[in-house]
């Protein structure tokens, strides 16, 4: 559906043409091929972006549209995203390097993300409040305008549906900023927005750099709010600029989830769930379950299970319908993850299996490394407290449910965690006590867009999904509606 071959033009403002800040090669990271060329946007680009998705906004009708007129659109957008769901799969493969199977998910997540939306929309309820006097109180929600979207590059297009069909769905215009190296997908939603009907200038997409494009963005007096999926770091400094324009903003940050595998577990679902937790995606995944506890009476027969079960995951071309991990996003990244191996060894860590580049023609020219698994670290060790968002896990024994609580909540994070247990009321119990915006319970990294997500702490602020996920880009109205027949009292009832 995209023709690679030409420099690829951005989306400003409902006019397709080039960025005007430098020209940059989007990577493969299985091979570290170009397989894109295209200008970043440039600082006056993001102007005419947000110029233009005000003028939108406020001229084209969107917001005053009726809602299932709205939804109508949404519907047409997700029914195109099917339509064209293997060109857009291998897209995504091309652009952040997982494997096949999985963008292929992605894309059934973007999907489904617009058409819940589209329901959302269509079956929204403004409140009849009870009225304490002579007037009818009604709560009623209202867009807020110009939406900035950001978004990282590990599952950009159900992300950045994630962003868009809610925003879009209140009657919102959205400039979306996708990551500098995974522009690809987002440019693909907007092709589709575009056949879809949505009016021209209401969504823009601009590739570029974080620091320059994504702070311009947030800092600009239009943009009324600011839906953020990324680093800890980098939202905090985006918290910090919108608390200045006491914007409200969505956070969807990092985490450093534990995984509870209980002395009752069973082991051949919890090996199977811990492999799948950390090690799908290459661990470049917000929720990974990088932090894992088992009970001592089990640990080494576990440990056996899982390190050979890690050691026997297919790395390798992401094109492959069966391989498991592919590379990780790019050569810098995959240092990054070194280094933190490195640095769990010199804590006083094991290497229990992998923590290395795997050897390979297949391997030669992408950022591969294996799935790794350290042990012999307490929980204070900074290889189990920072977030490495790579194919490494930490495994530690517990002995009492105390202990294990307690260091399960030790974290500056609290995103996610899983629990392994036959025991419906323990996993009650720690389901209640955990510390987590999501808890699965045998089962993990399993999703539904109809329920809530989000993190706590470094985790996060706000919740994405859900069906009131649309009420994140609205404001909220109390409306008075005076039934009096006489004037208000006080002026003593003067005509
Ligand atoms: P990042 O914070 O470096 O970048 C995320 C986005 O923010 C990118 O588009 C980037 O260009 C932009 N950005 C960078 N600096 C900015 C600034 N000063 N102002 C405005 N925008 C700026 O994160 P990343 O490396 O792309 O992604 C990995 C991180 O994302 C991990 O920490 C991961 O846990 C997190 N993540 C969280 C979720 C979630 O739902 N909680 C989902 C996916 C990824």
């Amino acid at each position: 559906m995209i023709d690679l071959d030409p420099i690829q033009p951005i989306c400003i403002a409902g006019h397709w043409r080039h960025g005007s800040g430098d020209l940059y090669h989007s990577l493969y990271p299985a091979t570290g091929e170009a397989i894109a060329r295209l200008h970043a946007a440039s600082l006056a680009d993001v102007e005419e972006a947000i110029l233009g998705a005000d003028r939108a906004f406020r001229a084209s009708g969107w917001a005053q549209r009726k809602p299932h007129e709205r939804a109508a659109v949404l519907y047409r957008v997700a029914a195109l995203i099917r339509e064209h769901s293997e060109a857009l799969a291998q897209l995504q493969r091309l652009d952040n390097g997982k494997p096949i199977q999985e963008t292929r998910s992605l894309v059934a997540s973007a999907a489904a993300t617009f058409q819940f939306f589209a329901a959302a929309c269509e079956t929204l309820e403004d409140t009849l409040t009870p009225s304490r006097g002579d007037f009818l109180t009604l709560s009623v929600h209202e867009p807020m305008g110009v939406v900035a979207a950001i978004t990282p590059w590990n599952s950009p297009i159900a992300s950045e549906a994630q962003k868009l069909a809610p925003a879009l769905a209140a009657g919102n215009a959205v400039v979306l900023k996708p990551a500098e190296v995974t522009p690809l997908a987002a440019l693909a939603l907007a092709r589709i927005c575009d056949d879809a009907g949505l009016p021209r200038g209401l969504v823009s997409v601009l590739p570029g750099k974080g620091s320059v494009i994504g702070d311009a963005l947030v800092r600009h007096p239009l943009v009324r709010r600011v839906s953020f999926t990324g680093g800890t770091r980098t939202g905090k400094h985006i918290a910090r600029i919108a608390a200045d324009k006491m914007m409200p903003v969505s956070m969807e940050l990092g985490g450093k989830s534990p995984t509870l595998v209980l002395a009752d577990a069973d082991l051949d679902h919890a090996v199977a769930g811990v492999l799948y937790g950390i090690f799908s995606s290459s661990g470049e995944s917000c929720i990974a379950g990088s932090r894992l506890f088992v009970a001592r009476q089990h640990y080494a027969p576990f440990m056996e299970r899982l390190a050979a079960g890690a050691a026997a995951l297919r790395v390798g071309d992401p094109a492959d319908e069966r391989t498991q991990m592919g590379p990780l996003i790019t050569a810098q990244h995959r240092e990054s993850v070194e280094r933190y191996v490195e640095l769990g060894l010199q804590e006083g860590g094991r290497l229990r299996t992998g923590g290395r580049r795997p050897q390979g023609e297949v391997f030669d020219r992408g950022y591969f490394y294996t799935p790794t698994i350290i042990e012999g670290l307490s929980n204070d060790a900074r290889l189990c407290q920072e977030e490495v968002f790579g194919p490494v896990l930490v495994a530690m024994p517990f002995d009492s449910e105390d202990a294990l609580l307690e260091e399960a909540n030790a974290s500056c994070y609290a995103l996610a965690a899983g629990i392994w247990t036959r025991d419906f009321q323990r996993a009650w119990r720690l389901g209640r006590a955990l510390q987590a915006g999501t808890v699965w319970i045998n089962t993990y990294k399993q999703f539904s867009i109809a329920t809530p997500f989000g993190g706590w702490r470094d985790s996060g602020l706000g919740r994405e999904k859900g069906r009131l996920g649309i009420l994140q880009y609205m404001e909220q109205k109390s409306l008075y509606w005076g039934l009096n027949e006489q004037p208000l009292a006080w002026a003593g009832g003067q005509r």
